[in-house]
């Protein structure tokens, strides 16, 4: 059987280091605060938000969530994000995607303060992660395929690895970390237009999908001995399940798992190490904001 990379555990020794941090700024009379923005009442944006906040106040950070209608006009929400621009209080600040149709979501990615920008989306975050610039703040779900790379003492070092996706958000920034100097791998990326694209996985050492589409990756997809890292949470219809879905990764676990040396499940892989970056760099974005000079 392959080796599981556990979301779960690696995220909760991730947070207790954290929560280490947190301890040395309290101890300086400093909170880290995160405030996140809602836009609607999607079912999985909420719950993501839940998360974030309930994780946030465990570390005993500071956390405020907003939860604005889905209508809400566009230079409302700038003009709180200029609030919480200026605010001293909070050091992380996110809006929760995917935005309603009247938000112009890179407008609003431009609109927060580069230093408070934990999600690592603003121009200036992806210029100095692409520049190798120790102060980028890195996107949290690469940020947490990395840890959990490391955690498990898998090497990238010089290792093929095939990202399958090319999002902002995920695939591009998945691979300008795996780029990075240090972690030197050799990155191949792919997506919808990738001509015959079982043959480049199957050349992979180590996959991480992130497409957005349930088991798209399939056995045939995977050599012998691969490492596999599935980012998809897609919901499926589960007529078992109380809830009436279940939540299935881009990858077909039952069908991979088999030929893989290693391979995140879905819930409890990449998800959890996704909350446990955001507040790592909520408390590094605080940190470097109260460094005493
Ligand atoms: P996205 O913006 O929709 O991007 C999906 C990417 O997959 C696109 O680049 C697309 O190519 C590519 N793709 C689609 N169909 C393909 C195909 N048939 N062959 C090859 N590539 C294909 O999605 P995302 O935001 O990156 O998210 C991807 C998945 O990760 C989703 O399931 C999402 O829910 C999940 N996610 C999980 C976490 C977490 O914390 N675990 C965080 C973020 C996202 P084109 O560019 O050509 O369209």
């Amino acid at each position: 059987m392959p080796q599981i990379l556990d979301g779960r555990k690696t995220a909760e020794h991730s947070l207790a280091s954290t929560a280490a941090r947190i301890a040395a700024l309290h101890a300086r009379g400093i909170t880290p605060g995160l405030a996140v923005v809602l836009l609607g009442d999607h079912p999985s944006s909420q719950a993501y938000v839940r998360s974030k906040d309930k994780t946030c106040r465990e570390l005993g950070m500071h956390s405020r969530k907003y939860e604005l209608p889905r209508d809400t006009p566009q230079e409302e929400l700038l003009s709180l994000i200029r609030e919480l621009n200026a605010d001293p209080a909070i050091h992380g600040i996110l809006v929760q995607s995917p935005p309603p149709p009247q938000i112009d979501e890179q407008l609003v990615v431009r609109a927060i303060d580069p230093s408070k920008d934990v999600d690592g989306f603003h121009p200036l975050n992806v210029a100095a992660l692409a520049m190798d610039d120790p102060a980028a703040i890195v996107p949290c779900t690469p940020l947490g395929c990395l840890e959990l790379l490391r955690a498990h003492d898998i090497e990238t070092r010089g290792a093929h690895v095939v990202v399958v996706g090319r999002s902002l958000i995920v695939g591009k920034p998945m691979a300008m970390l795996l780029l990075r100097k240090g972690n030197d791998a050799t990155v191949t990326i792919a997506h919808s237009r990738t001509r015959d694209l079982t043959a480049i996985t199957r050349a992979a050492d180590i996959i991480i999908a992130a497409i957005g589409r349930p088991n798209f990756l399939g056995a045939d997809h995977v050599s012998e001995g691969a490492v596999v890292v599935d980012v998809g949470i897609n919901r499926v219809e589960d007529t078992s399940s109380p809830r009436g879905y279940r939540l299935v990764g881009d990858v077909d676990f039952d069908a991979v798992a088999p030929k893989c040396r290693a391979i995140t499940p879905v819930p409890g892989g990449v998800g959890p190490m996704t909350i446990a970056m955001l507040m790592r760099n909520t408390v590094e974005a605080c940190e470097r904001m109260t460094a005493e000079k």
